[in-house]
């Protein structure tokens, strides 16, 4: 069936949502937009918006062959995805697997310092609070979601990071850390929604540690769309 965006649901500042004439569908459409520390910083970045639906759609096809349920169903563009509709929990699942970003600034650890297993971290997505770290006890008292959810979560996560971190290694990458977003589908499924993108991730050159993410954007490095191309190439190799 040839699906075509409907109206415009939502736009956010990396990406827009829109309806489709199939109700369990939406249209995700990536921006060439560029935002950092709350918005605070902005840009525009030529082709940003392709690479991102591109990198998403092959790391969530991937996560799909191998178990984990994502909204994807396909690509429709270079800067367009059709996806499942979900209903998303207002939470915001990150894995650390060296610190860095506001994880080593909050604990005095140093960029790139390695961590035994894997750190879970839940944030409350709000923008008026500035997306806040919580813990598992305030997303239960905030009704975010139930216990058993959480586990869930927390279960899907953990084994998107050993799925991915393996993925990209054996491409010469190394899986710093990343953000994912999870919703709940018409038949009750958690199902890993949003993106995985260097706008979400931080992935570094395995032999250079060149920093090849949104860090690039943050920091003023220079060359964010090339480093983006970088990894949609890596990640592409068989
Ligand atoms: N992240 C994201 N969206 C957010 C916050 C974080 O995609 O609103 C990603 C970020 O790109 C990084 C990871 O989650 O890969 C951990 O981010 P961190 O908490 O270090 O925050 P940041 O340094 O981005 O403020």
């Amino acid at each position: 069936m040839l699906e075509t965006p409907c109206h415009l649901l939502y736009e956010g500042k990396a990406k827009k949502v829109y309806t489709t004439t199939n109700p369990e569908h939406y249209i995700v459409e990536y921006k060439d937009d560029a935002t950092a520390f709350n918005g605070v910083k902005k840009a525009t970045l030529q082709g940003k918006g392709t690479l991102n639906n591109r990198i998403s759609n092959y790391l969530m096809q991937y996560l799909q062959t191998q178990g984990v349920p994502t909204h994807l169903v396909r690509e429709l563009t270079p800067a367009r995805a059709l996806v499942k509709r979900l209903t998303m929990f207002a939470l915001e699942v990150i894995v650390r697997n060296l610190a860095a970003g506001s994880m080593a600034k909050r604990l005095g650890l140093q960029e790139g310092s390695p961590f035994e297993a894997p750190v879970l971290e839940f944030c409350y997505k709000n923008d008026a609070l500035g997306d806040p770290l919580i813990n598992e006890d305030h997303a239960l008292a905030l009704k975010l979601a139930s216990p058993s959810e959480l586990q869930t979560l927390r279960a899907l996560a953990l084994r998107t990071n050993t799925l991915l971190q393996a993925y990209l290694e054996d491409r010469g990458i190394i899986l710093v850390d990343f953000k994912l977003e999870f919703g709940k589908d018409a038949q009750g499924q958690v199902v890993l929604g949003d993106e995985i993108s260097p706008d979400t991730c931080r992935f570094w050159d395995a032999q250079t540690r060149q920093k090849l993410d949104k860090d690039r954007f943050r920091e003023d490095l220079g060359d964010v769309c090339q480093a983006y191309e970088i990894i949609l190439e890596k990640i592409s190799h068989a």
